[in-house]
């Protein structure tokens, strides 16, 4: 039985984990669960899978658990979410919180010596050389959740990475991808909040709707596959059913396929190198989808696509300032105090401000991360 450690378990990804722990109940055991804020959905985790270990955001309602489940350690805050990182009695961690809230508590796994699920990608876009060279040196597995990068590392077993010549992502296109930017203005949260293909989060709705989802994941891929920017396409596949592809010297791509459902990825990295039946998942009807199909990313159309690939190949702390600028700038469009355009705006006026620190360390990452987001504020 493997023992699992959740980050972030109120949130898309963090229930789509529950219910593959649900469906395999003889193989996984939930040892511990950090939340943010949802109170509601947190008792209910409790109740149903009795973690020996809850953390929450806010110290107010870790008093209340605390009352409630007398059997339950229960902490809160930064401390909290280190804690169930590193929790002793898991064997992986699954790290699904959103943002780079997610960083200290992934090094700090790391140090621990933990397998991690990793489907927090701010963390690796934010501080990537810091979390590859921890794992490296503690030789500590990082295994891809986001369902393009386990397509990459499916379609990579038992191949020589030396063999690779590009790695293909496939981008659905988001909620806005048949409108110009002239068809932008004006668009609502709710018309953002539609994607047409998948049920996430709203941050990363927002990121697909921007194509900055996009521009995080050539950064995540460059990290966890370790190829050079030149070597990361993108390409718009509208129908989400190939995850993405590598393509090797000799012209062969291979790719990996599958229906939207998140808890495909995440199983594989649960599993991994097994499989397991996915008794819920509807399976793959090829003659039922018909046709695939491929366009060119158009970057003028998308900006923080390409201000993501600038980003990267900057490297440095720029890639810090693109994240903390995108985390604020949607957290206002989600809140109604800025226009969907000027999310791009506000990530370009970022970087351009921004003069890059080569490796920084954690604490320059941290405090990057933190001016970023307050200048970010101001401006709005
Ligand atoms: P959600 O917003 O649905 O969930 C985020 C989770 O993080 C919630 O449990 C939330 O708690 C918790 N959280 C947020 N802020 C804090 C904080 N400051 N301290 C502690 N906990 C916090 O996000 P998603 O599940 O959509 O995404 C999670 C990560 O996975 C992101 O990095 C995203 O890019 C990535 N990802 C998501 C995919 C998806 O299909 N959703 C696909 C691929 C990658 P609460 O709700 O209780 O406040
Ligand atoms: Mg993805």
């Amino acid at each position: 039985m493997k023992s699992i450690s959740l980050m972030g378990a109120t949130g898309s990804i963090g229930i789509q984990t529950l219910d593959v722990i649900r469906q395999h109940p003889e193989e996984f055991l939930l040892s511990a669960v950090s939340a943010g804020r949802n109170m509601e959905k947190t008792r209910d985790i409790i109740r149903e899978f009795r973690p020996s270990l809850v953390s929450v955001q806010l110290k107010e309602d870790a008093e209340k658990l605390r009352s409630e489940f007398g059997d339950i350690t229960v902490l809160h805050g930064e401390d909290g979410l280190i804690e169930t990182a590193c929790f002793h009695e898991a064997d992986v961690l699954v790290n699904a919180v959103l943002g780079s809230v997610g960083l200290h508590p992934t090094l700090k796994a790391i140090e621990a010596g933990k397998t991690i699920a990793i489907a927090n990608k701010e963390t690796l876009v934010t501080a990537g050389h810091l979390v590859m060279e921890a794992a490296r040196k503690k030789g500590v597995q990082l295994l891809p959740v986001d369902s393009e990068h386990s397509a990459i590392f499916q379609a990579l077993q038992g191949e020589n990475p030396k063999n690779i010549e590009k790695l293909i992502i496939t981008a659905s296109g988001g909620s806005f991808r048949d409108k110009s930017r002239d068809e932008l203005v004006g668009v609502t949260v709710d018309d953002a909040l539609n994607h047409p293909n998948w049920s996430m989060g709203a941050k990363i709705t927002i990121d697909s709707a921007t194509m900055m989802n996009k521009g995080l994941e050539v950064i995540e891929a460059h990290w966890l596959f370790d190829l050079p920017y030149d070597q990361i396409g993108v390409v718009l596949h509208r129908e989400s059913i190939i995850h993405s592809m590598v393509q090797f010297h000799d012209s062969s791509v291979m790719a990996q396929l599958g229906t939207p459902d998140m808890r495909v990825p995440i199983q594989y990295a649960l599993t991994y190198p097994d499989r397991m039946p996915h008794p819920k998942g509807k399976r793959l009807d090829l003659v039922e989808i018909g046709k695939l199909h491929f366009e060119e990313m158009d970057t003028d159309r998308f900006k923080c696509l390409g201000f993501a690939y600038a980003a990267g190949r900057e490297g440095g702390s720029m890639p810090t300032v693109l994240n903390a600028a995108n985390e604020a700038a949607v957290a206002l469009f989600l809140k109604g105090a800025i226009s969907f355009l000027q999310i791009d705006d506000l990530v370009e006026r970022a970087l351009n401000g921004h003069v890059t620190i080569q490796r920084p360390d954690l604490g320059t990452i941290h405090e990057i991360d933190r001016n970023t987001r307050k200048l970010v504020d101001s401006w709005v």
